[in-house]
């Protein structure tokens, strides 16, 4: 699952990533083993699913830098762009991707309703990324603004959700962002079953979205 050139780099990820998570709170994972697995390889499960990596990418709400900062190491062709709200958490993948060398990262600190109607980053982006950031509706809301006509959207959930994906309906036909594809795959224990969402969108995003600050998960679209 994890491509052996990768290893080493991705090793040093989770030893820098574990020090800065002592200082920060960055993620509930705080051995090595459990880091690994629970952010590395959960976020190069994507690896694995079929999904074109080869054009511009977006983490909407990286915190820590996952799953952005996996991917850059395993995706050198690939040029990523990292954002979050949390002006310290982007400081600290600042710092990570230094140490690592990484030129292929891009970090913004700010919030994505706002982001998503700067021109320089609407519908500009061939992939867009967001785990555990929030519910899909609201999710949708905040990551189709910045996703080009027939780019595709991907979340990292758990296998609970059928009611998540019902009360998405609305927001998928509004923000024409139609899921293709649950991709499943299994992590160790006690991690387990999980999937990707995979939506593709097929129209360009109506200036009414992304609503204000706050609106997207205060009334998500039902
Ligand atoms: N993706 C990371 C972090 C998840 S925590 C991981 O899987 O480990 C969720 C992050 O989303 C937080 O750091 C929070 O600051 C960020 N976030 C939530 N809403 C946001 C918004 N509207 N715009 C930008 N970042 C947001």
């Amino acid at each position: 699952m994890i491509p052996s050139e990768c290893e080493s780099k991705l090793r040093q990820l989770n030893q820098i990533f574990l020090e800065e998570n002592q200082k920060l709170n960055l993620s509930a994972f705080r051995e090595e083993e459990q880091s690994w697995v629970g952010n590395i390889e959960d976020s190069l499960s994507i690896l694995d699913s079929g999904i074109e990596l080869n054009g511009k990418i977006f983490d909407l709400g990286t915190g820590g830098g996952f799953p952005l900062l996996p991917l850059a190491i395993c995706q050198p062709e690939s040029k990523l762009t990292g954002l979050d709200s949390t002006n310290k958490k982007i400081s600290a993948v600042e710092r990570i991707t230094k140490e690592l060398s990484l030129t292929n990262v891009d970090l913004i600190s700010g919030r994505a309703e706002e982001l998503g109607r700067d021109p320089e980053h609407r519908e500009q982006y061939d992939l867009i990324l967001s785990r555990a950031v929030a519910g899909t509706n609201t999710l949708l809301e905040l990551c189709a603004p910045f996703t080009k006509v027939k780019g595709k959207i991907v979340f990292w959930k758990s296998m609970k959700i059928d009611k998540e994906l019902e009360d998405s309906l609305m927001a998928r036909a509004e923000l024409t962002c139609h899921l293709t594809n649950q991709y499943e795959y299994e992590l160790p224990e006690p991690f387990g079953k999980r999937q990707l969402l995979i939506f593709e969108k097929t129209s360009p995003t109506s200036d009414k979205y992304p609503r204000k600050i706050g609106e997207p998960k205060k009334k998500p679209l039902t």
